[in-house]
Protein backbone atom coordinates (compact mmCIF):
# COMPACT_ATOMS: atom_id res chain seq x y z
CA UNK A 1 0.00 0.00 0.00
CA UNK A 2 1.89 3.49 -0.51
CA UNK A 3 1.14 7.27 0.89
CA UNK A 4 -0.16 8.82 -2.23
CA UNK A 5 0.10 12.03 -0.30
CA UNK A 6 4.14 11.68 -0.06
CA UNK A 7 3.87 11.60 -3.91
CA UNK A 8 1.44 14.40 -4.04
CA UNK A 9 4.02 16.57 -1.94
CA UNK A 10 6.87 15.53 -4.43
CA UNK A 11 4.48 17.33 -7.42
CA UNK A 12 3.96 20.02 -5.30
CA UNK A 13 8.04 20.59 -5.03
CA UNK A 14 8.23 21.39 -8.16
CA UNK A 15 6.24 19.31 -10.57
CA UNK A 16 4.82 22.15 -12.48
CA UNK A 17 6.28 25.18 -14.86
CA UNK A 18 5.68 28.98 -13.91
CA UNK A 19 4.21 30.81 -16.17
CA UNK A 20 2.37 34.51 -17.05
CA UNK A 21 -1.15 34.28 -16.30
CA UNK A 22 -3.15 35.72 -18.92
CA UNK A 23 -3.73 35.15 -23.15
CA UNK A 24 -2.81 32.09 -23.89
CA UNK A 25 0.27 31.61 -26.38
CA UNK A 26 -0.34 30.39 -30.41
CA UNK A 27 0.61 26.73 -30.21
CA UNK A 28 2.70 27.15 -33.22
CA UNK A 29 4.88 29.79 -31.54
CA UNK A 30 6.91 27.27 -29.63
CA UNK A 31 8.48 24.76 -31.93
CA UNK A 32 9.04 21.32 -30.61
CA UNK A 33 11.34 18.40 -32.32
CA UNK A 34 8.40 15.48 -32.97
CA UNK A 35 10.90 13.04 -31.23
CA UNK A 36 10.97 15.05 -27.92
CA UNK A 37 7.18 15.93 -27.62
CA UNK A 38 6.89 11.93 -27.78
CA UNK A 39 9.62 11.07 -25.61
CA UNK A 40 8.31 14.08 -22.96
CA UNK A 41 4.78 12.32 -23.33
CA UNK A 42 5.70 8.98 -22.84
CA UNK A 43 7.26 10.43 -19.38
CA UNK A 44 3.65 12.54 -18.94
CA UNK A 45 1.99 9.16 -18.96
CA UNK A 46 2.50 8.61 -15.44
CA UNK A 47 -0.33 8.21 -13.57
CA UNK A 48 0.90 8.59 -10.40
CA UNK A 49 -0.32 5.21 -9.19
CA UNK A 50 2.89 4.00 -6.78
CA UNK A 51 2.51 0.47 -7.88
CA UNK A 52 6.26 1.46 -8.73
CA UNK A 53 7.05 1.86 -5.04
CA UNK A 54 4.66 -0.90 -3.82
CA UNK A 55 7.53 -3.17 -5.68
CA UNK A 56 10.25 -2.17 -5.31
CA UNK A 57 12.66 -3.76 -2.63
CA UNK A 58 14.03 -0.28 -1.74
CA UNK A 59 10.59 1.43 -1.74
CA UNK A 60 12.53 4.14 -3.83
CA UNK A 61 10.07 6.86 -5.75
CA UNK A 62 12.86 7.24 -8.70
CA UNK A 63 10.32 6.08 -11.79
CA UNK A 64 7.70 7.87 -10.32
CA UNK A 65 9.93 10.97 -10.01
CA UNK A 66 11.79 11.09 -12.45
CA UNK A 67 8.97 10.88 -14.41
CA UNK A 68 7.76 14.00 -13.17
CA UNK A 69 10.89 15.67 -13.49
CA UNK A 70 11.74 14.88 -16.62
CA UNK A 71 8.24 15.40 -18.69
CA UNK A 72 8.61 19.02 -17.96
CA UNK A 73 12.44 19.39 -17.93
CA UNK A 74 12.91 18.11 -21.22
CA UNK A 75 10.58 20.27 -22.89
CA UNK A 76 11.10 24.39 -23.54
CA UNK A 77 8.46 25.51 -21.41
CA UNK A 78 10.07 23.64 -18.39
CA UNK A 79 13.32 24.27 -19.35
CA UNK A 80 14.05 27.51 -17.45
CA UNK A 81 13.09 26.02 -14.03
CA UNK A 82 14.96 22.69 -14.72
CA UNK A 83 17.81 22.47 -12.78
CA UNK A 84 15.84 23.94 -9.51
CA UNK A 85 13.30 21.40 -10.07
CA UNK A 86 15.22 18.42 -10.15
CA UNK A 87 16.68 19.50 -6.88
CA UNK A 88 13.86 20.19 -5.24
CA UNK A 89 12.16 16.99 -6.10
CA UNK A 90 14.83 14.96 -4.70
CA UNK A 91 15.40 16.30 -1.89
CA UNK A 92 11.39 16.14 -1.31
CA UNK A 93 11.35 12.87 -2.34
CA UNK A 94 14.32 11.72 0.56
CA UNK A 95 13.07 14.17 2.93
CA UNK A 96 9.78 12.01 2.56
CA UNK A 97 12.26 9.00 3.17
CA UNK A 98 11.56 6.62 0.16
CA UNK A 99 14.81 4.67 -0.57
CA UNK A 100 17.73 4.25 -2.60
CA UNK A 101 17.23 3.45 -6.01
CA UNK A 102 19.52 0.24 -6.60
CA UNK A 103 18.08 0.21 -10.39
CA UNK A 104 16.54 -3.53 -9.79
CA UNK A 105 14.04 -2.70 -13.01
CA UNK A 106 11.61 -3.90 -10.78
CA UNK A 107 9.47 -0.79 -11.45
CA UNK A 108 9.51 -0.49 -15.11
CA UNK A 109 8.23 -4.40 -15.03
CA UNK A 110 4.83 -3.40 -13.43
CA UNK A 111 4.57 0.01 -14.03
CA UNK A 112 1.00 0.31 -15.88
CA UNK A 113 1.98 3.28 -17.89
CA UNK A 114 5.14 1.76 -19.55
CA UNK A 115 7.44 4.33 -17.69
CA UNK A 116 10.70 3.87 -18.61
CA UNK A 117 13.40 3.21 -16.24
CA UNK A 118 15.91 5.19 -18.58
CA UNK A 119 14.26 8.29 -17.21
CA UNK A 120 16.33 7.55 -14.01
CA UNK A 121 19.21 7.98 -15.66
CA UNK A 122 18.07 10.94 -17.30
CA UNK A 123 16.88 12.44 -13.99
CA UNK A 124 20.57 11.23 -12.64
CA UNK A 125 22.30 13.33 -15.38
CA UNK A 126 19.73 16.53 -14.61
CA UNK A 127 20.68 15.89 -11.19
CA UNK A 128 24.72 15.45 -11.19
CA UNK A 129 25.10 18.08 -14.05
CA UNK A 130 22.39 20.35 -13.39
S1 LIG B 1 4.07 2.64 -11.65
FE1 LIG B 1 4.35 3.95 -13.50
S2 LIG B 1 2.42 5.13 -13.63
FE2 LIG B 1 2.50 4.31 -11.54
S3 LIG B 1 3.54 5.96 -10.33
FE3 LIG B 1 5.14 4.54 -11.01
S4 LIG B 1 5.95 5.46 -12.91
FE4 LIG B 1 3.93 6.41 -12.51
Amino acid sequence: MIDRPALDRIIESGGYIGVNTGQAHEANSTLINHDLAEKAFDAAACIGCGACVATCKNASAMLFTSAKVNHLSMLPQGEPEAAQRVKNMIMQMDAEGFGSCTFTGACEVVCPQSISVFNITEMNGRWLWG
